[in-house]
């Protein structure tokens, strides 16, 4: 039922050249490549009903504010989200993040303390910290163990009463590493510590359901699951949301406006400011419809096939050193060969038109922890296939005799 070679006809660019060769794709962990479904979802949005939203009576901006508004409830059922106006679209994970720690501001104080861990992307460290400049509240970090995975023990200990909230990623998009995050969650709740996950990989690679989860909020991106970039959104349970401050002022976001006092919309309005990616938000909906006609139980086995496979055959070459070699993975690689630097590498792949990111990935507190300046991190989708690893191997082979 599985084809893959049946699934790259739907992506246009996987068909084109890089320095005379074949594209091979595999940074995928920064952006996936966009199928012509989604491509077409956002050309027939300009080309037939491009209006603005919940304003005007006409027909097109009815088509387009309910064309909006199914994308809502798309995501509501693909992530298993129990109301729709739980769901706030947002320009992406970082855009998220940063509407809770801005409406946190006024909950937090120099007592409490906030728990991050040391996997993750700077987009899950950096508004947290300007949070704390703020308000003064601690910032602690759950410490990562030799294996890539996160020291659970660590963190039970570092739950005490002053801990309001923990921000953790579902999926370490340097590490591929899948933390444990319901046992993170209940943990936290047993402490009376709210929860939110980044999911901007999990989503990508994992059938999640939020509210099996229990979790407080998650946010993720379109881009990494085959949506368009610029858009992503933000879930939290509704009377969280309601407790939290509006993010950004401006049109759509009001109930009543005058020079004495302005009420804010309900929710989802109230977190959506502005004219939103209209397009953008169409085209996620499509997205998610495309990946589950894949199928996730799909996508995750193939996946894993590919790991398997690329783990099994780098190893092999002399000097790799894979970082974060665990069993709860996803299809993520981060090693480096011997002292060579990791952008040597990657130029040299380049060469052989096959994509892979070098450097820190966002992550430097992970380089630190393992005294590198970086990686090179290859990643799968299921429209990869094993020949593109093969490639990839062989490049590697003739990257590490170039470079001695
Ligand atoms: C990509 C990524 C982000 C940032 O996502 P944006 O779309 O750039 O906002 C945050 N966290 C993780 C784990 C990521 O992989």
């Amino acid at each position: 039922m599985f084809d893959v070679y049946k699934i790259r006809e739907d992506f246009p660019i996987l068909g084109r050249k890089v320095n005379n060769t074949d594209l091979v794709y595999f940074d995928n962990a920064a952006t996936s490549q966009t199928p012509n479904q989604v491509i077409d979802s956002i050309s027939n949005y300009y080309k037939k009903y491009n209006s603005n939203i919940h304003r005007g009576l006409h027909s097109l901006s009815a088509e387009a504010t309910s064309q909006y508004e199914e994308s809502r409830s798309k995501v509501r059922e693909h992530f298993g989200i129990s109301q729709n106006h739980e769901v706030i679209f947002t320009s992406g994970t970082t855009h998220g993040i940063n509407i809770i720690s801005s409406g946190l501001q006024s909950f937090l104080t120099k007592k409490d303390e906030i728990i991050v861990s040391a996997m993750e992307h700077h987009s899950n460290i950096v508004p947290w910290q300007m949070l704390c400049e703020k308000t003064g509240t601690n910032l602690k970090v759950i410490p990562i163990n030799n294996d890539g995975t996160l020291n659970i023990e660590e963190y039970k200990s570092m739950l005490n009463p002053n801990v309001k909230f923990v921000f953790v990623n579902h999926v370490s998009n340097t590490l591929g590493t899948i933390n444990p995050i319901e046992q993170i969650i209940e943990l936290a709740h047993k402490n009376k510590s709210k929860v939110l996950i980044d999911g901007a990989q999990g989503a990508a690679h994992l059938k999640i359901n939020l509210m099996e989860l229990n979790v407080d909020y998650y946010v993720a991106s379109a881009h990494k699951l085959c949506g368009p970039t610029g858009v992503g959104f933000l879930y939290g349970k509704s009377e969280l949301l309601k407790s939290l401050p509006a993010y950004q002022g401006g049109g759509e976001m009001i109930s009543n406006v005058t020079f004495e006092k302005t009420e804010y919309a309900d929710l989802p309005h109230k977190f959506e400011a502005g004219t939103p990616n209209i397009a953008g938000v169409i085209a996620f909906g499509t997205a998610l419809d495309y990946m589950n006609s894949i199928g996730f139980d799909n996508i995750e086995n193939y996946e894993k096939e590919l790991l398997e496979y690329a783990t099994e055959k780098l190893k092999k070459i002399d000097g790799v050193k894979i970082y974060g070699d665990n069993k709860q993975k996803i299809s993520v690689i981060s090693f480096n060969i011997g002292n060579h630097h990791p952008s040597d590498i990657g130029s040299i792949l380049d060469q052989f038109g096959i994509a892979v990111r070098t450097g820190q990935h966002c992550t430097q507190p992970i380089m630190d922890f393992y005294k590198i300046p970086g990686t090179v991190r290859a990643s799968f989708s299921f429209y990869n296939t094993k020949s593109e690893i093969d490639l990839f191997i062989d490049a590697l082979l003739k990257a590490s005799k170039m470079l001695g």
